[in-house]
Formats: C-alpha cells, sequence, structure tokens
C-alpha cells in the first residue's frame, strides 16, 4: 500500500530530532528526495520499499554519515557537485574562496589560467571557471580516485572542454615553468593530533584530504617550495587556511606580498591572498 510522503517524511524528521541532529528537515527532505528521484516530494505518494529505503537513509545519518555522502552529491557556491568516499566533502566554508577570487579576477578575463593544487570534487576550480567562461583550469590531485570525480563534475558543469586534470602530488608532474594568472588550493590542513578529535561527519572525509603533517603547515610548506616558477608577474594566489593558521601561512609564503585576508561566515579568517611582485 503506497503511503503519504508528508508521513513518511515526518516519520524521518522525528527520527533525527531525537537525535538532536542539526538541520533534520533538510537532511529529511533531500534523503526523501534523493529516493523518490524528484525534487519535491510532497507530489509524490512513497511505496513501502521507497519508504524502507528512506529509513535505511535516516538512520545511517544519524549515525553520523553525512546526507552528501548518502545521496552522492553537494550543493557549492551556485552549482551541484559529485561526491563520494574519495573526495573532500565541498564545504560552505570554502565558498570564501570563490569570493575572493570572483572579486580579484573581472568577469571577461581571456586567456589566463587557473590551477587548483589539490582539486578533489573539483568544486572551486569548476564554480571559478562557470563563472569566468573565458579561463581555463587545471586541476591537480595525488589521488586519481579523486581526479574520476572531478572530472565527472567537469562534464555536468560544461567546463570539461576548458579543464584538464593532472595526478600529481603537488606540482611536481608539472613542467617546471609555467604563467599561472592564478593559483588556488585547500589543502589539507588540520594537524595530525587533532584528527581523532574531529568531529564524526568530518572522517567520511578521506583521510589524505585532511591531513596536514604534526602541525597542519606540511601541504603549505611543500607548495611555497614549488610555487615560485609557475606564478607569472604579478599572479596571484589564495589559499585556504585552518583556525588560527593565518600568521604562520603568512610567514610560510614571504616569498610572496601579502595581499588581504577574507573571512568566512562565522567571521573568521578562512582565505588568504598574495601577489607575485
Ligand atoms: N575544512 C575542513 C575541516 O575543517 C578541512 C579541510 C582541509 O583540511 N582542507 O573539516
Amino acid at each position: 500500500m503506497e503511503l503519504r510522503s508528508e508521513d513518511v517524511f515526518a516519520e524521518g524528521v522525528a527520527i533525527l530530532r531525537k537525535e538532536k541532529i542539526a538541520s533534520a528537515t533538510t537532511a529529511a527532505r533531500l534523503l526523501l528526495c534523493f529516493v523518490l528521484g524528484t525534487k519535491d516530494f510532497r507530489a509524490h505518494t512513497v511505496s513501502p520499499a521507497d519508504a524502507e529505503r528512506f529509513r535505511t537513509l535516516i538512520v545511517q545519518h544519524k549515525a553520523g554519515c553525512p546526507v552528501s555522502k548518502l545521496i552522492g552529491s553537494r550543493a557549492f557556491w551556485d552549482q551541484t557537485f559529485y561526491v563520494n568516499e574519495n573526495v573532500l566533502d565541498p564545504r560552505p566554508d570554502s565558498e570564501t574562496l570563490i569570493e575572493a577570487v570572483l572579486q580579484a579576477i573581472p568577469e571577461n578575463t581571456t586567456s589566463s589560467q587557473i590551477l587548483d593544487l589539490g582539486t578533489g570534487s573539483g568544486c572551486l576550480l569548476g564554480t571559478l571557471l562557470v563563472h569566468r567562461p573565458y579561463m581555463r583550469g587545471i586541476g591537480v590531485d595525488c589521488s586519481l580516485q579523486a581526479l574520476f570525480v572531478a572530472q565527472k563534475n567537469a562534464v555536468r558543469l560544461g567546463t570539461a572542454n576548458r579543464t584538464h586534470f593532472i595526478c600529481s602530488n603537488w606540482t611536481a608532474a608539472l613542467a617546471q615553468k609555467h604563467n599561472f594568472e592564478v593559483i588556488i588550493s585547500n589543502p589539507p590542513y588540520i594537524s595530525r593530533r587533532d584528527i581523532p578529535a574531529l568531529p564524526k561527519s568530518v572522517l567520511y572525509d578521506p583521510l589524505i584530504a585532511l591531513d596536514g603533517g604534526e602541525d597542519g603547515l606540511a601541504c603549505y610548506r611543500e607548495i611555497a617550495s614549488s610555487i615560485m616558477p609557475l606564478l607569472c608577474h604579478k599572479g596571484q594566489l589564495f589559499l585556504e587556511v585552518g583556525q588560527g593558521q593565518q600568521r604562520a601561512v603568512k610567514k610560510i609564503f614571504n616569498i610572496l606580498r601579502y595581499a588581504q585576508s577574507y573571512k568566512d561566515l562565522s567571521g573568521r579568517v578562512r582565505v588568504l591572498q598574495f601577489i607575485k611582485e
């Protein structure tokens, strides 16, 4: 017997609320829409089999699995990205980097290339290329599994013909000299000793995308050691940083001129901008 979608939805919300899950209604809505393959579940009835699938997802979310990992996608800026266990989930915090680059690079910019180091799902590079239709981009990641996801996202966004992906440990596989006008990175920056204490949901992200070494700064040092020949004169570097890392990262990149910082929605410095002079 078909069930009323409102009832199935309300039951899911109640289970999540009981567990004090934040955004219980949004989570239940996304999960039910996913099960029914629709954007608006209210227009549908639910078969017993789909109601069971929905309950299973609700229980998995209750146990800590992020909705994005359950439904295989996540919204970021004004786009939706495929995600899986091989990529860091796109975070609202990282939208700060999009804001910073879009502010710095005029819309009709031509013939310039963006390099994205540690592209993961490709959410940063993809979003920027959607909004800067005359630019091209290179996305680098050491994980081939992540690059499969990034490539799928580039196709989804319609940016694949302007994007090139390279499997490389940071800049190792790139030609020594380049003329990038924009380089971006959201590298792994969690200090190793903080990893066990991360919220449960973060542990569904690949460790390799989080682990910033003993002090969380290892990847910044690695990037700094090879960035100079890759940036053109007046080229700009935008880096996402973790909480409290601003000063240390500025110091690591003292080979460039520090331009400014950008705060995320909770008022924390999240992105640093540098210029090569
Ligand atoms: N933003 C992620 C977090 O704080 C970390 C991502 C990263 O290391 N770049 O959970």
